[in-house]
Formats: structure tokens, C-alpha cells, sequence
């Protein structure tokens, strides 16, 4: 079986971590390995992944490559994989391949999957696993067509080190796109709260907004506690649904917004650790903490959500006390 792992190289010319788990999920899968690379530069990233394990190297580089674009994009994943000639390819689910996946499949004429969050070899089959409805029903998938092209997700597989020198075989691809990319707009890093690589969620819920027993509402001084504790630990911030639907409606905390919404009509994410402070702990929220593996909760009410087995320790605190200690701790 010729398993070919494919990617696209960082501004920095590195391998992301995404991209380096892709080639985990790849190399787990025991075939005959080839590396695909596409960007501005692909030697360093090669060289960072030279040992391991694959045969052969395939690279397309240039600067109509440097940034996310469908059509130069799609164009170096096609020129790649037809070289390669594989029967499974594996690509990262990052923003960038996910927007080629499909189109890119089309062009081979190839089945595709997307986000799995595990490949393996069972019986001679590649199989490959994937949630579906929200996390609610986890589902095998096996597939006759070839070659199979597939994004894998992050936080599931080992990611692959293996520096050295590479020998990368550059390809042209033809690159037939009337866009072009004029600049990069992206909000402040301040401003960017959701940060899936964060070792730790923190969980604000609607008590935040609530009065308090001076019988008075303290948003700003919720909005800087929270927004201190976030720039003190570099976490990622999640919230209820109650919370982010009065954020929305102008009142509240105006940083939240409904991606920020964790639960059964939220995001699933993936944390080493979670905080919830002033929230309840329903379970249609908790149902989003599925993949948080150490759960703390900060609540006022020693008979919350939290306190029925759903967090490991609660804290019974005003949250407003506990958070302003531990930011000043933490200067
Ligand atoms: C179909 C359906 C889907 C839903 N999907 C979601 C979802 O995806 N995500 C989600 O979050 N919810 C979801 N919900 C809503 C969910 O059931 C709860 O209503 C919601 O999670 C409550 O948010 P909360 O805990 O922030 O607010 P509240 O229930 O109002 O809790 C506020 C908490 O703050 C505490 N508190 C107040 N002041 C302090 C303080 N100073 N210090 C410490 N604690 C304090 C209070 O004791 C209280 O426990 C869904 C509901 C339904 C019916």
C-alpha cells in the first residue's frame, strides 16, 4: 500500500503541529510512505521530517505558493498526489488543506474523508474513524475507492520529529487562478480568545453577569478579570450558551461571541484542562467538556451542575474573588 502524507509548509517555512500529526496518522498506517510539501519553501520542512521513514519526496515551492489560495493550492496538492501515485493520502485538517480536500479529491477522481479522529490498518483495510452529529455517535469507515484522500484531526495522533536531510524532488504545477491574495487582515492576538492549542479552556457562564450579593451587577470588572486571567495563562476561552446569547443581544461581555459557546449546541473542544467559573454545569453545556480530561468549577452553589460528579474538584468560591487572587498570584 503507498500511503502519501501531504502538506502545506507555515509562514515560517516549518511544519505545523497539525502537519506533523498528519504524518503520525500516515506513518501509523505501515505502507510505503512518500512526503508531499507545498509552500514558498519546503526544504526546511522536509529536512525536519527527513527521517522518517519515507521513501520518496515530493515538493512544490514558489511564491505562488506561499499563501491559502483554492486554485495554486489545489493545483500543488494535484501535482503532487499524481506523482505519488498513492492509494491513501493524508492531509491535516487545517483550515488550509480542508478548503482543497474535496476539490482536490474531485480532481483525482478519489473518495474523501474528513477530520478523522483515527486511521488504521485492521485486517488488511485501511480503517478510519470519524464523529458524527456533534460528537454523539462515533462511526468506522472503510472505503473501496482509490486512492482515499483524508484530513485527520488534531490531538489525535503522535506527532512526528525526525530532523535530518531531505532530498526533495520539486514539481511544477500549473497554477490557472484570476485571485490574488493582496494582504492578510486578522484581529489582534489579544483579541483572539479561542486558541485550540491552549493546554487549558477556561469557561466563563452567565453568573458573571448576574447581580452579586451587593445586590449589583460588576461587568467590567468581570470583563477585565476574565480577559487578565486569559492574557496571564495564554488559555482559550469558552462560555455557556446563557452567557454568549446576553453577550450578543449588546449586553454582558462583548468579547463573546456564539463561537465561543461550549456544549450540545456548541464546540466539542479539546484541552488538557478546564475551569468553568460561574457556570452552572448543565449537562447540555458539560456535554461540550468531552474531550477536557482534568475538569475544576468555581460556583457559589455547593449543589451545582459541577458537584454531581461532572467536574473533579469544585471549588465553592465567588468566582470574582477566586480569579482576581489567582491573576495576582500569577504576576
Ligand atoms: C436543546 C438545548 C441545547 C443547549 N445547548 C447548550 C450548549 O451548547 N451550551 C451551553 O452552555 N448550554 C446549552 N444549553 C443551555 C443549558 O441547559 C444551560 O441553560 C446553560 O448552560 C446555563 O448557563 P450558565 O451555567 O452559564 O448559567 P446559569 O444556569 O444561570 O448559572 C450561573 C451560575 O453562576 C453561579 N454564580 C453566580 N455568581 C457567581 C460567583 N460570583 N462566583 C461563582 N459562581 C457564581 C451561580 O451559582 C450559577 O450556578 C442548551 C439547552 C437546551 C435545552
Amino acid at each position: 500500500m503507498n500511503v502519501l502524507f501531504l502538506a502545506h509548509t507555515e509562514d515560517s517555512g516549518s511544519l505545523g503541529k497539525a502537519a506533523c500529526e498528519a504524518l503520525g496518522a500516515a506513518k501509523g498506517l505501515g505502507g510505503d510512505l512518500t512526503v508531499g510539501l507545498y509552500g514558498a519553501e519546503v526544504q526546511a520542512a522536509a529536512d525536519s521530517i527527513a527521517a522518517c521513514g519515507a521513501a520518496k519526496f515530493y515538493g512544490v515551492a514558489g511564491a505562488d505558493f506561499a499563501t491559502a489560495r483554492y486554485g495554486s493550492d489545489a493545483a500543488a496538492c494535484e501535482a503532487i498526489a499524481k506523482a505519488a501515485n498513492a492509494d491513501v493520502i493524508v492531509m491535516p485538517a487545517t483550515a488550509r488543506a480542508s478548503r482543497v480536500a474535496a476539490g482536490v479529491a474531485q480532481r483525482l477522481g478519489a473518495a474523501v474523508d474528513t477530520r478523522l479522529t483515527g486511521l488504521e490498518l485492521a485486517g488488511g483495510k485501511v480503517v478510519a474513524t470519524r464523529w458524527f452529529y456533534r460528537q454523539r455517535m462515533v462511526g468506522r469507515v472503510e472505503r473501496d475507492t482509490k486512492p482515499w484522500l483524508v484530513t485527520v484531526d488534531t490531538g489525535c495522533f503522535e506527532p512526528v520529529c525526525a530532523p535530518g536531510t531531505a532530498s526533495v524532488e520539486l514539481l511544477s504545477a500549473t497554477v490557472s487562478t484570476r485571485t490574488q491574495v493582496t494582504g492578510i487582515k486578522s484581529p489582534a492576538a489579544d483579541a483572539q480568545t479561542i486558541r485550540p492549542e491552549a493546554k487549558m479552556l477556561l469557561v466563563a457562564g452567565a453568573g458573571w453577569g448576574k447581580s452579586q450579593p451587593d445586590g449589583m451587577k460588576h461587568l467590567d470588572e468581570a470583563s477585565s478579570l476574565i480577559l487578565g486571567l486569559l492574557n496571564a495563562t495564554q488559555c482559550s476561552l469558552g462560555s455557556s450558551k446563557s452567557l454568549v446569547d446576553q453577550s450578543g443581544d449588546g449586553g454582558a461581555l462583548p468579547f463573546l461571541t456564539h463561537m465561543h459557546q461550549v456544549g450540545q449546541t456548541g464546540s466539542t473542544p479539546r484541552h488538557q484542562k478546564g475551569l468553568a467559573t460561574c457556570c452552572h454545569g448543565e449537562e447540555p453545556h458539560v456535554v461540550g467538556w468531552r474531550f477536557i480530561t482534568e475538569r475544576r468549577a468555581v460556583n457559589l452553589d455547593a449543589s451545582c451542575g459541577w458537584a454531581q460528579g461532572k467536574a473533579d474538584v469544585l471549588y465553592v468560591a465567588d468566582a470574582f474573588a477566586v480569579v482576581h487572587k489567582v491573576v495576582e498570584l500569577l504576576k
